[in-house]
């Protein structure tokens, strides 16, 4: 069994607050696509999207990082397209809530996992050498099974961009795969 993660496709993360800029744009459409091809075959999908709070003096991002992902805020919400697929799926999608850059941290995502018996992780969305290489760190460790689609996680970094790909693919086991 398989599950497709879509993390952290905001606003605020694609041309907002804290943005991917032009590589986020750029993958936006194919975010849609997958997200829509897993739901029409049945797949388990998450929507884990970064959640802060204002003024937040205990979280360790308030000083790295400008305030992003607030609650409740349009920065908050899926950036185009991939916010229509949502509404028009709400009821077979899995909005998860996270604060930290792994899906798995504080949340109850590896629960939802095994409960059915989901072995096979697919990941996309932003940034590639941060909040989807921390989740993909976690699901390794976790035994899960691993692929990254190369056409559909970007990041503000290219430098940082290559070398998770790298990462995926050499240290974690990851298959690295586009246009499939
Ligand atoms: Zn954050």
């Amino acid at each position: 069994m398989r599950a497709l993660i879509v993390i952290d496709f905001t606003n605020d993360f694609v041309d907002g607050s804290l943005p991917v800029g032009q590589p986020g744009i750029d993958i936006a459409p194919r975010v849609s696509e997958l997200t829509e091809a897993f739901v029409g075959s049945g797949d388990y999908v998450v929507m884990a999207v970064d959640l802060h709070e204002t003024n937040d003096p205990y979280h360790p991002e308030s000083s790295l990082f400008p305030p992003h992902n607030l609650r409740g805020t349009r920065g908050r919400e899926l950036y185009g397209s991939l916010n229509t697929v949502y509404e028009q799926n709400r009821e077979s999608i899995y909005w998860m809530d996270k604060t930290r850059y792994s899906a798995f941290s504080g949340t109850d995502l590896e629960l939802k996992l095994r409960e059915r018996g989901i072995t096979e992780l697919h990941l996309i969305g932003v940034c590639t050498d941060i909040c989807v290489l921390h989740t993909a760190v976690d699901a390794y460790n976790k035994g899960f099974s691993l692929t990254i689609h190369e056409d559909a996680v970007a990041s503000f970094n290219p430098d940082g961009h290559s070398w998770a790909l790298g990462h995926f693919r050499g240290s974690l086991g990851a298959g690295v795969v586009s246009g499939e």
